[in-house]
């Protein structure tokens, strides 16, 4: 009770990077936080909030910890600035920004965007770390080594150099380095994406295909794979100009930066979809961010431009359980052999969107039959499981539930994660490879 307000108590009101005119200003989002302790959830509950808290069982790893230390010290009035203050980054440290919180919190405490927001602010007085500007840049990186793909990919997977590397950066040496496909999706698409859409009718429907960094790059072999079945499903793909989707700079709290690449996105892309033409994402970390974040973060002049935006940007699921609603095509198409599917759902997509598009589609071929892991974040989170002082938390969130199903299902059985960082800790964690549900399905084929 020492955290109530005295009567006449004034909240501070911060400049701030994100928009929180929803919210009563960021101390008014903060604040929501009613202490109803759901943030406590556990692995036998079920539900992902929060899985900080599920794996340590520390009530400093809750949501409403931060929420309570953040409205406590954000309050006090002795300092010039309340955001420069380590307690504040300490209680932040371990969030994953899962994002969980924002659906399951009864009063939709968004952590995530309080965590990014803390962070910007927190860099005005101090030097961003070098480790953080290597994830946030991690796609100009990855642009270089496509200079020369198989020698980038042998130093991140030799023994000797990978560890080496890992050390130096400050990485957990026991994780495996995402390595580099053999082209980028971009060049892959202007080699063969115009002869594909030729072989269509003309007034086959239309797709903007959103190229994010992470399937342009590391997954351009999946990329590939929701073009081809994408194209054999009768579905025009168009590949526009675009900047990176800001999720790594997101991440890190480089919230400057990433209102340039989301100002960027918006402007470019906003003048080519439409609801006849939507925006179809692959990596849903990289797609819900314009239904997500990038209205909050544009500005007050592109607001409206963002919202409209965000209305026809999609997760590949989504718009697949779409069109095979509306008939653009049907089960004929694909094999009725049976397969059993497990199904990871990434974290952002159950807070922003849903993992039922994905069931329906992965139920399309009609012997294939889908089981959703009830697994709440694998804890990978993006760079987060990567970090070396993160790595135990992050195994120790995939060993409650995630691993154990993983390691407990059929040989024959398919893991399916939407998510490449879910797909990458389940290979680390299981050594099982899972599959993107395009993947599935581009195999179910006839
Ligand atoms: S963060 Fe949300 S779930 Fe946790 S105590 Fe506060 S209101 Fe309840
Ligand atoms: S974003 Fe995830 S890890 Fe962070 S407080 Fe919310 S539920 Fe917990």
């Amino acid at each position: 009770s020492f955290l109530r307000y005295e009567a006449g108590h004034k909240s501070p009101e911060f400049d701030t990077f994100f928009d929180y005119s929803n919210e009563g200003g960021l101390m008014g989002l903060i604040e929501k936080c009613n202490g109803s302790g759901d943030c406590r959830k556990t692995e036998i509950t079920g539900g992902t909030m929060c899985p900080s808290y599920m794996a340590t069982r520390d009530e400093m790893a809750t949501t409403r910890a931060r929420a309570n230390v953040l409205r406590e010290l954000l309050s006090r009035k002795d300092l010039k600035n309340p955001f420069d203050q380590a307690d504040i980054y300490k209680v932040l440290d371990l969030c994953l920004s899962c994002k969980a919180c924002k659906s399951e919190c009864p009063s939709s405490v968004d952590m995530a965007k309080i965590k990014a927001e803390f962070l910007q602010h927190w860099y005005e007085h101090h030097r961003i770390p070098i480790r953080s500007l290597l994830i946030a840049n991690i796609s100009r990186i990855n642009s270089l080594g496509m200079l020369f793909p198989a020698l980038f990919n042998w130093f991140a997977t030799a023994k000797l150099t990978s560890s080496l590397l890992k050390r130096m950066l400050g990485f957990a040496t026991k994780r495996s380095i995402p390595t580099l496909g053999k082209t980028t999706l971009r060049k892959w698409a202007g080699r063969n994406l115009e002869s594909l859409n030729t072989a269509l009718p003309p007034d086959a429907p239309e797709v903007v295909l959103y190229v994010d960094e992470f399937s342009n790059y590391n997954d351009s072999a999946l990329g590939i794979t929701a073009i081809r079945l994408l194209n054999r499903l009768g579905i025009r793909i168009l590949i526009v100009k675009h900047p990176v989707s800001g999720r790594t700079y997101l991440s890190k709290g480089l919230l400057k930066k990433s209102r340039q690449i989301a100002r960027k996105n918006v402007e470019l892309l906003s003048s080519v979809v439409n609801s006849e033409r939507p925006l179809v994402g692959i990596e849903p970390s990289a797609i819900l961010g314009f239904r997500d974040e990038f209205p909050e973060l544009v500005g007050t002049d592109m607001i409206g431009r963002a919202k409209e935006l965000a209305e026809h940007c999609m997760t590949i699921e989504e718009y697949l359980d779409n069109a095979f609603e509306k008939h653009i095509f049907d089960n004929s198409l694909f094999t009725k052999e049976k397969a059993r599917i497990k199904l990871h759902g990434h974290c952002q997509q159950k807070a922003i969107a849903s993992t039922e598009p994905t069931m329906r589609i992965l139920s399309i071929p009609e012997n294939y039959s889908v089981q959703e892991i009830p697994s709440g974040c694998c804890g990978m989170a993006g760079s987060f499981g990567f970090e070396k002082e993160h790595y135990e938390l992050s195994m120790e969130v995939g060993e409650l539930v995630l691993f154990p199903a993983v390691r407990e299902a059929d040989t024959d059985a398919l893991v399916v994660a939407p998510g490449t960082s879910c797909r990458h800790q389940i290979g680390d964690g299981t050594g099982r490879q899972a599959f993107h549900p395009v993947e599935v399905l581009y195999g179910a084929l006839l």
